[in-house]
């Protein structure tokens, strides 16, 4: 249903303009519950809101971290400082063989959420679960114990409305710790200057780095292997190994069915949401501690996995002191130069602007920060035909969609065939 001529711009400006980070945030402000969310023909998960129900007060706007962006671009931290403070960083693994076996690199976002439990600092935390479907989804997950996390383990390269979880916080009781995205590590940071009292109750902010998500479009294409109930492993460090972990589907009579890792990059090539290419926060600057994989570091445990912990805040520093005092992780310093080259953050800003650039040429508006400043020359083809064909799904049927997707994989897959084959003749 379309809003009234008469309404203050509401949050469908940001889905209108490719701005939606899914975080959630509006429809834990929306006082007349007004906004659920919905996957759209392009695999986004997107606010939608209900106009016989809204008040058209416009707080879903207000509150969008994806239109008033904080400031990242450029006045807080500078454009060459998109790397924020770094007061320790780490490289290491949980030593619970359980919790690491099980999880995405070395395992310390449990391990960390289990100490928080164990010292009683918190009484929930605000996780992410993907359970058994036809065509599984990431969900957002509230746990209450240190076993409950088990199932929240692994990286879930899908839009996830975490913030929405939020909705009933008021009677939620204690502390949390939440475990999030940049995005929504910015979501919350807006709640919290709408409701510092109610939202500053999340008190550990665990972020993770963040080199963008997937549509859902990728997910589909991935749970087309199967018709029964699965669960999708985007990166399964045991089929191999962490290095060259393939995409797997978990069955529930406990069969796995591996997809080759090069389909996941390929997929990340067409299907990565152009607001994820806008983003310039892939360091999680506004998180206690930030999580994320070792890459470009010298000794990681390549076959197994380990993690990257990175402390930005007094409070994630007196964290990371506390889980080296247990005895339960491996732990050792690492420099944040050396992060940051890993994570090749420099390209990532590169990509930012020049999104913005194509976003401006398009028409279509750009983010608070993003529209104060000289942007370069737009001279990418390359970029604007991978933003118009993101674009371009949304005007068509999902299962169009999807066999379109099924057509660009196979000629990459056949164009990879013959790669080798004459590779091997020279
Ligand atoms: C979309 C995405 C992109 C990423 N990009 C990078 C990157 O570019 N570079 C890099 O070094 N690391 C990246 N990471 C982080 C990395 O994949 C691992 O999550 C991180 O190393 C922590 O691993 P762990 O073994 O300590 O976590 P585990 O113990 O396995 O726990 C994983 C935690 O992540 C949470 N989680 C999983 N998926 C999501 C999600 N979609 N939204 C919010 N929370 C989630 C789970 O709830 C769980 O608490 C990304 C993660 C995601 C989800």
């Amino acid at each position: 249903m379309k809003p009234p001529a008469s309404n203050k711009k509401d949050v469908s400006f940001v889905t209108q303009n490719s701005l939606c980070y899914s975080c959630g945030a509006c429809s834990v402000c929306c006082a007349a519950e007004a906004i659920s969310f919905k996957v759209t023909n392009s695999g986004l998960l997107h606010p939608v809101i209900d106009y016989k129900l809204c008040n058209s007060c416009g707080i879903c706007l207000d509150v969008c971290p994806a239109y008033h962006d904080l400031e990242i671009f450029p006045d807080k931290y500078g454009l060459d400082n998109l790397a924020g403070q770094a007061l320790c960083c780490f490289l290491g693994r949980s030593l619970d063989e359980k919790i690491f076996a099980n999880s995405q690199s070395g395992g310390l976002v449990t391990e960390t959420l289990s100490f928080l439990f164990e010292s009683r600092l918190i009484t929930s935390a605000l996780v992410v679960k993907m359970d058994y479907a036809v065509t599984p989804k990431p969900e957002p997950l509230r746990v209450y114990s240190p076993e409950e996390l088990f199932q929240s383990q692994k990286s879930f390269y899908a839009p996830v409305a975490l913030l929405s979880a939020l909705k009933d916080i008021e009677k939620m009781e204690g502390n949390l710790a939440m475990v999030g995205l940049p995005c929504h590590i910015h979501g919350l940071k807006s709640l919290v200057k709408v409701n510092q009292k109610l939202f500053g109750r999340i008190k550990y902010k665990l972020g993770l780095l963040c080199g963008g998500t997937l549509s859902f479009l990728a997910s589909n294409y991935f749970s087309q292997r199967t018709k029964i109930k699965h669960r999708i492993i985007y990166r399964n460090k045991k089929y191999p190994n962490f290095e060259q972990a393939h995409v797997t589907l978990q069955l529930l009579n406990g069969q796995i069915l591996v997809i080759p890792r090069e389909q996941r990059f390929w997929l990340k090539e067409i299907l990565t949401p152009p607001r994820c290419l806008l983003c310039a926060d892939k360091m999680n600057l506004y998180a206690d501690l930030v999580f994320g994989d070792p890459w470009g570091l010298p000794n990681y445990d390549q076959l197994n996995g380990d993690s990257v912990v990175i402390s930005r805040t007094e409070t994630g520093q007196k964290i990371a002191n506390s889980l080296v005092r247990t005895g339960k992780v491996r732990l050792q310093k690492v420099n944040y130069d050396e992060i940051i080259k890993g994570q090749e953050l420099a390209k990532r800003i590169k990509m930012a602007l020049s999104c913005a650039s194509v976003y401006k040429e398009i028409g279509l508006a750009l983010p608070d920060s993003l529209s104060t400043i000289t942007l370069p020359e737009p001279e990418l083809t390359a970029l604007r035909e991978r933003i118009d064909l993101f674009l371009r799904l949304q005007e068509r049927p999902l299962e169009d969609n999807l066999r379109l997707i099924n057509r660009i994989i196979l000629s990459k897959r056949w164009k990879q065939k013959i790669t080798t084959f004459v590779s091997r003749l020279r």
